[in-house]
């Protein structure tokens, strides 16, 4: 086949724009992206071989190798893995695999705006540390070989094909493809290094085969595959004991060493495993560069077996909660690799566990589907999840400070647990209601449902919520007033999710939960009575009043009342107790499912002097401009209130200035 050329796609110039304009300072983790593309190439072909045994040659070694050349300016990565045919070559390295680069790619160019804008002499440790958070979420693959390398050539062949492929670029807007030879499967990535990273000048010299053993320590000891380099040994030769020769001239030989451990690190002993080797794991199996929250290393024996090793991330990646995220655990039988995201262990809610399983009951020679169907993976399944919990009981009550670090980064995972219940996991309300925290009107804390009640006054029958976009917004809602007064603890809901999880729930230990802005609210109390009796005096002489303001607002309210909650505020809004609430509407309408729509019902307090203005222009006349007016502003005033804008907020400013001239 003769050579083509071929353009990159515009978004993949652009990556390679910032990888070649090395916008970052961490240049040396191309080296991880490359080995981690090597070794998950060996992973598909060993996992191919299971069920095709042409595939493999009998008795071979999988390996990766490294091939540093100073005098080429050179260093060859070459593995023994699946390969690639010419049509996976174009479309894997003209294209951007994952979507996980194209949003590592916005965040850059977010970062390469800012520090455009920079001021000089910014703190050049904390932009550094940043850039590492980035690539540490995102991962750049491929395209990372351009950070260090000024053309990259790429040699494969794909496993069971005869035709090898060649692809080669300089990462600046084109690249070429033509057929090549090549005797064995598998691929071999030549790069070019810039001069900037060879020769011994080079503050980075990645031609130099110590800086490059300590690289694969650094960040890829625990690849499961060898990861191989020649080193030339100067040595005196020795005698027949062992002796060196004195006076004899060196030797030169070649000696393969292989550069990583590879030792799986949770077939180890618990006890001789190091905080920092759990860590260092983690980061290079998982891709972060924060160490872990939690770790759980876990062993069963009995009918079914298993060795987990999970951990809590220390923060929820960007992409936790958007389709693209793959949860899921590494799946391991005997020690070898079977797959990358199983999904069928962990429920849902306990998605952002990073970790993986390795069973001998787990069979390598089953499809993927049937796999996922296999009793042994539910029941293994079923006991990590339980010994996730227990441990996040335990951290709650023995580690307080921990535990809300925790909630912080990822209770919304099982706030949406709760609330998923209704349709998939009925189990998981039980499992999961111990566990929830929310913020609250005491103390500024977090609370979870268990202390709250613990605190209730015995006259109190259900537990409060209000809902908001923060706390200082619901602490200035009207409908908090008279709670307020009475000192009474009102959970502060200031996640859209939250106020779905608490309707899940409707009641924890026999006592309701009860919205301040939807349906009545009875306190219960003497007060309660007293102002319930007077309101309804007020409503009943008032009705004629009530219905005509509903009349002159239409369809926008189910209902206008004269209300029991209000203390000094004039109006507020709240939502009828069968339906949505006006944040739920509001949550609803921006996953574009306008739908849900709250039954808006107007309070108006009886004892705000707006309210004797309104009686008098009622006995005016119902149909007066000014009487209809007067209720339109009210009724933007509630609304604007619950944070929500106007259907005409110039009419709206229009009639208000009209009014403040008068
Ligand atoms: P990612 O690995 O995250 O999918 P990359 O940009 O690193 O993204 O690689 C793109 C694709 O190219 C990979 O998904 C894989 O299919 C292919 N690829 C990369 N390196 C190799 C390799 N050494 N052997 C076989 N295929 C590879």
């Amino acid at each position: 086949m003769a050579k083509e050329m071929h353009e990159f796609k515009a978004e993949t110039k652009k990556l390679l724009d910032l990888m070649v304009h090395s916008i970052y300072t961490n240049h040396e983790i191309f080296l991880r992206e490359l080995i981690s593309n090597a070794s998950d190439a060996i992973d598909k072909v060993r996992f191919e071989g299971l069920t095709d045994h042409n595939l493999l040659a009998d008795g071979e070694d999988y390996e990766i190798y490294l091939l540093p050349d100073a005098e080429s300016k050179t260093l060859t990565i070459s593995d023994n893995g699946i390969g690639m045919t010419r049509e996976e070559v174009m479309e894997n390295l003209g294209t951007i695999a994952k979507s996980g680069t194209k949003a590592f790619m916005e965040k850059m160019k977010e970062k390469a705006g800012e520090k455009g804008e920079a001021a000089e002499g910014e703190n050049k440790e904390e932009k550094t540390a940043s850039e590492k958070d980035l690539i540490g979420q995102f991962g750049v693959g491929f395209y990372s070989a351009f950070i260090v390398a000024d053309k990259v050539t790429v040699i494969t062949k794909k496993a069971g094909t005869t035709e090898a492929t060649r692809w080669e670029s300089d990462g600046l807007g084109t690249f070429s493809v033509e057929a090549a030879e090549k005797d064995t499967r598998g691929t071999t990535i030549i790069l070019h290094l810039s001069d900037e990273f060879t020769g011994k000048e080079a503050e980075e010299n990645f031609s130099e085969r110590y800086k490059l053993q300590d690289l694969v320590k650094k960040y890829s000891d625990y690849v499961r595959y060898p990861i191989k380099m020649d080193f030339e040994i100067e040595e005196t030769p020795k005698d027949a004991d062992g002796k060196p020769i004195e006076g004899a001239e060196k030797i030169k030989r070649t000696e393969v060493r292989t550069l990583n451990s590879m030792q799986p690190l949770w077939t180890r002993n618990k006890n001789e495993i190091t905080q920092e080797e759990y860590n260092d794991f983690y980061k290079a199996q998982f891709s972060d560069w924060e160490d872990p929250m939690e770790i759980f290393h876990v062993t069963l024996e009995g009918t079914t077996e298993y060795t987990a090793l999970m951990y809590i991330p220390a923060k929820a990646p960007f992409n936790l909660y958007h389709t693209d995220f793959e949860p899921g655990l590494q799946l391991f039988s005997r020690h070898v690799f079977i797959m990358e995201n199983c999904k069928d262990l962990l429920p849902d809610y306990l998605r952002f566990i990073k970790g993986l399983v390795d069973s001998p009951d787990l069979s390598l020679n089953i499809s993927r589907e049937l796999l996922q169907q296999s009793r042994e993976l539910k029941t293994i399944g079923k006991s990590l999840e339980k010994t996730i919990l227990k441990t996040l009981a335990k951290m709650m009550k023995n580690e307080r400070e921990r535990y809300e670090k925790f909630w912080v980064a990822f209770g919304k995972s099982l706030k949406i647990g709760v609330y998923d219940s209704i349709f998939s996991n009925p189990d998981a309300q039980e499992k999961l209601k111990e566990l929830l925290l929310f913020e609250s009107s005491k103390e500024n804390k977090l609370t979870s449902m268990k202390e709250y009640i613990g605190r209730m006054p015995e006259s109190q029958k259900e537990i409060y919520y209000a809902s908001g976009k923060d706390r200082a917004m619901i602490e200035k809602l009207p409908q908090m007033e008279q709670l307020k007064s009475r000192g009474l603890e009102v959970f502060y809901l200031t996640d859209p999710v939250d106020e779905f999880c608490v309707d899940t729930l409707r009641e924890y230990e026999g006592k309701k939960f009860r919205s301040i802005s939807r349906g009545e609210l009875d306190l219960g109390d003497a007060e309660a009575e007293e102002v319930k009796k007077e309101t309804e005096d007020i409503a009943k002489k008032n009705d004629g009043l009530m219905k005509d303001i509903k009349k002159a607002l239409g369809d926008k309210v189910s209902d206008v009342k004269v209300s029991k909650r209000l203390k000094t505020s004039a109006v507020c809004l709240v939502a009828d107790e069968n339906g949505p609430s006006i944040s739920m509407e509001k949550t609803f309408a921006a996953m574009d499912n306008p739908m849900f729509k709250a039954q808006r019902i107007l309070e108006i307090n009886p004892h705000h002097a707006l309210f004797e203005k309104l009686v008098k222009l009622h006995a005016d006349g119902a149909e007066g401009e000014e009487f209809k007016d007067y209720c339109g502003l009210l009724y933007t005033q509630a609304l604007l209130i619950e944070g929500i804008l106007p259907d005409d907020p110039i009419g709206f400013a229009n009639k208000l200035a009209d009014l403040m001239a008068k």
